[in-house]
C-alpha cells in the first residue's frame, strides 16, 4: 500500500479509521466506496452525507502524483446510485503542463471508466479552477451538479460558472458520461490491447472533432485499464484518452513503472490526433514502454 494512503488513514477520526482500514489496505481496493460501504461508514462514524465525504478527502488526495507542484488535491464524486469515486491531481515531468490531470477530472473520469453515467455531486478540498468548472459543464446532469468545499455551503456548478459556455452553444446535445456507444467495428482487431483501446474509442465523447479515440494500458501483472477521450466545448479542457487510462491505472493502485504496454486507437483522417502527445508523454514516463497504434474507420 502507498505510504500516502497509510498517512491519510491516520488523519481520519478513530471510528472511521476502524471501518475503512481493512478496505483500504486490501490490494483490491479500487479507490471506490460502494453505497453499502458508505452506509456502514455513516452508521459507525456519526458522519453522514457531505460531512463524511469531506472527512474522506485525505484518502482521495493520497492518490495524487505531483512531482512538479507537490500540491495534492483530492476530489470525490458521487454517482446516482450513491457510489463514491475518488480522484486526485496527476502531473507528468518532461512534458508540457497541458498534460496535467486535475483532481476533479480524475474523479469524474474514474467514475466514467467504472460505468457511472450521471453524477450528483463533487467534494473537493480546494475551490475548483476555471478549467475544471468548464470541464464539469460538459457533464451529463451538469445543471444539477452540486459542489461541496470545506467550510462552504454546497452550491450548484452554475453558481461557480455563471453565464457559461457549453455544448449547446455549439449545437451539441450529447454530454460527457452519457452512455451512447459509437458503432466502430472492432471485432477484427487481433491484438487484444489494441481491441481494448478501440472498444474505449467506442465509448469516447468527441462531438466536436469526431475523433473517437481510446487508450488501453496493460500492467506487468496482466491487468488492462481503458481510457476514453473526453472532449470539451471549450476544447482546451478536453481530457485525452491516455490521461483517462492512466487515471484508471493510478486509482487501481498501480504506479507508472508497473506499465508493460500501451495501445492507442483513433479515427482515420480526423481533424485532430492524439498520436504525438501520447508518444511524448509515454516517452517522458519511460521510453521503453511498447506502444501500438491503429486508426479506425466506420
Ligand atoms: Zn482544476
Amino acid at each position: 500500500m502507498r505510504t500516502a494512503l497509510t498517512d491519510a488513514l491516520t488523519q481520519l477520526p478513530d471510528a472511521l479509521q476502524r471501518v475503512v482500514s481493512d478496505w483500504i489496505t486490501n490490494t483490491h481496493f479500487g479507490a471506490t466506496f460502494s453505497p453499502e460501504q458508505v452506509a456502514q461508514m455513516e452508521a459507525e462514524s456519526d458522519l453522514s452525507g457531505a460531512a463524511l465525504r469531506l472527512t474522506l478527502l485525505p484518502i482521495a488526495a493520497a492518490y495524487a502524483v505531483t512531482p512538479i507542484s507537490t500540491f495534492n488535491v483530492g476530489a470525490i464524486v458521487r454517482g446516482e446510485d450513491g457510489t463514491l469515486y475518488l480522484g486526485a491531481n496527476i502531473e507528468f515531468t518532461g512534458v508540457q503542463l497541458g498534460q496535467t490531470i486535475h483532481a476533479e477530472q480524475c474523479a469524474i473520469a474514474h467514475a466514467w471508466t467504472k460505468g457511472a453515467t450521471r453524477l450528483t455531486d463533487i467534494t473537493i478540498n480546494y475551490s475548483p479552477c476555471g478549467h475544471c468548472r468548464q470541464f464539469m459543464n460538459e457533464l451529463n446532469g451538469a445543471e444539477s451538479l452540486t459542489i461541496q468545499l470545506p467550510k462552504t455551503d454546497p452550491k450548484p456548478l452554475h453558481a461557480y460558472l455563471p453565464d457559461s459556455f457549453g455544448p449547446a452553444d455549439l449545437g451539441v446535445e450529447s454530454r460527457l458520461l452519457t452512455d451512447a456507444p459509437h458503432q466502430l467495428p472492432t471485432d477484427d482487431i487481433d491484438i487484444p490491447l489494441l481491441k481494448a483501446a478501440a472498444d474505449a474509442a467506442n465509448r469516447s465523447h468527441a462531438p466536436y472533432s469526431g475523433n473517437y479515440s481510446g487508450v488501453a494500458v496493460e500492467t506487468s501483472d496482466g491487468a488492462v485499464f481503458s481510457g476514453m477521450y473526453a472532449e470539451n466545448a471549450a476544447f482546451n479542457p478536453s481530457l485525452p484518452p491516455l490521461q483517462v487510462a492512466l487515471i484508471a491505472t493510478n486509482m487501481a493502485g498501480y504506479h507508472w513503472d508497473d506499465i508493460r504496454s500501451v495501445a492507442l486507437a483513433e479515427m482515420t483522417n480526423s481533424t485532430v490526433s492524439h498520436l504525438t502527445d501520447t508518444q511524448a508523454t509515454l516517452d517522458a514516463m519511460d521510453p521503453d514502454i511498447p506502444f501500438v497504434y491503429s486508426t479506425l474507420s466506420t
